[in-house]
C-alpha cells in the first residue's frame, strides 16, 4: 500500500487483496473460484481458520478501502449500484446467515502517515491513538459494527469503524493479551467460560472478533436477553443467545455461530481436492484457509531459577508438523 500510495496516490481493494493472499501464501492457502456472483451476494472471500484440533472459525468478508474524503474519512459500506436495490452490507449480512458465519469487512487502511489526522473521537484507554497502530494497514471489523455505526456515527462512521477494527497481524498473533469479557446476561456456562478465559486456536480468533462487538454492546441501553437461539450444525456452542442490543442480528449467535467443531463440508471438499458444491463456489470469489493458526498449547512448568522464588508458568507451544518449538509468556 505504501508503494501504491507513492506511485499512484491511492490503492484499491482487488489488487490489495491479491497481494495480501499471494504474499501470505503458502502459510495461508487460497482457492479462487470463477463463477462468483458478488453483485447478488455482497461478499468476496470466505475465510476459515482451522486449528490443530479441527475447530474452525469462518468469516464471510468484503474488502473496503479507508479513503480520505475532504477533511474526513470514508468507507463505502453502504454501496449499491442502484437506489432500488439493497446495499452491499445488507446483502453481505443476509449471505452470512446462509453460511452461518459472521460477516466482516477487511479494511485496507494504508500507512500511519496516510492516516495522519484521522480523529475517531473515541477514548483510547491504553493511551495510543488508533490511527498510529503500525499493524493497522489491513484491519478487520465485523459488518454488524459497521452497520450499527452508519446511522449512529454518521460522517464519522469510517473513522469509528477503523477504531473498532482489529489489525489482521494482531489477530494472527497468539501472544497478544486477550480481553476478559463479562457476559451481560446469564449465558450457558461454556460460553461464559469462553468469554472470561484465554483461548487458543480458532476459539481465540472468534474471541478477538467478539471483543469490539461486546465493547459496543456495553454502551447500548437496552436490557440484555438470555433467551437461546436455534441450533447450528457442528457449532461449538449450542444453543446460542438471542440478545441483540442495537445490532441488526443477535450478536453472540452471529459471531459464535462461525465457531465449529470441524470445517464445513465445502471446505473439507477443497482440502481433499474435490470441487465444492456450486452454491458455495458461486457465492464467493474464493475461500481462504488458514491452517493451524497457532500450535497446540500445553501447560508446562518452567524450572524455578535459583534466584527466583516464583515459578513462572509458561505455555509451551508445539507445532505438531515440524516440531518447531517456541515459548510464549502465559
Ligand atoms: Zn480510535
Amino acid at each position: 500500500m505504501s508503494k501504491a500510495l507513492q506511485a499512484e496516490g491511492k490503492f484499491a481493494e482487488i489488487p490489495a487483496t491479491g497481494l495480501l493472499l499471494t504474499e501470505a501464501s503458502p502459510d495461508v492457502r487460497y482457492y479462487p473460484f470463477t463463477q462468483h456472483q458478488e453483485k447478488s451476494v455482497g461478499a468476496d472471500w470466505l475465510w476459515w481458520w482451522i486449528d490443530t484440533t479441527g475447530t474452525s472459525f469462518g468469516l464471510l468478508t468484503q474488502a473496503k478501502v479507508l479513503r480520505r474524503q475532504g477533511p474526513g474519512w470514508h468507507i463505502d459500506f453502504g454501496y449499491r449500484r442502484r437506489k432500488t436495490e439493497p446495499t452491499q452490507i445488507d446483502k453481505l449480512l443476509a449471505s452470512s446467515s446462509a453460511f452461518d458465519a459472521p460477516a466482516a469487512h477487511v479494511l485496507y487502511c494504508g500507512t500511519p502517515a496516510y492516516r495522519r489526522g484521522l480523529e475517531c473521537g473515541l477514548a483510547h484507554p491504553d493511551g495510543a491513538n488508533c490511527r498510529d497502530r503500525e499493524r493497522a494497514g489491513v484491519s478487520i471489523v465485523l459488518s454488524i459494527v459497521a452497520q450499527e455505526l452508519m446511522p449512529s456515527a454518521g460522517r464519522n462512521a469510517a473513522a469509528e469503524a477503523f477504531h473498532w477494527a482489529s489489525p489482521l497481524e494482531d489477530i494472527a498473533d497468539p501472544s497478544r493479551p486477550q480481553p476478559t469479557l463479562q457476559p451481560l446476561a446469564p449465558v450457558h456456562p461454556d460460553i461464559a467460560d469462553f468469554m472470561r478465559n484465554p483461548q487458543v486456536g480458532a476459539r481465540r480468533i472468534a474471541k478477538i472478533m467478539l471483543d469490539p462487538v461486546h465493547g459496543i454492546r456495553l454502551g447500548q441501553y437496552s436490557a440484555a436477553l438470555s433467551d437461546e437461539a436455534d441450533h447450528i450444525e457442528d457449532a461449538v456452542f449450542s444453543p446460542l443467545p438471542t440478545d441483540r442490543g442495537h445490532f441488526s442480528v443477535p450478536y453472540l449467535a452471529h459471531v459464535l455461530g462461525g465457531l465449529r467443531h470441524q470445517p464445513p463440508g465445502y471446505v473439507r471438499d477443497l482440502l481433499a481436492g474435490r470441487t465444492p458444491p456450486r452454491w458455495a463456489t458461486e457465492s464467493v470469489a474464493g475461500i481462504v484457509v488458514i491452517r493451524d493458526p497457532e500450535p497446540i498449547a500445553r501447560d508446562v512448568v518452567v524450572p524455578v531459577e535459583l534466584n527466583n522464588a516464583t515459578a513462572n508458568r509458561r505455555l509451551e507451544l508445539v507445532h505438531p508438523k515440524d516440531d518447531e518449538r517456541t515459548e510464549a509468556a502465559c
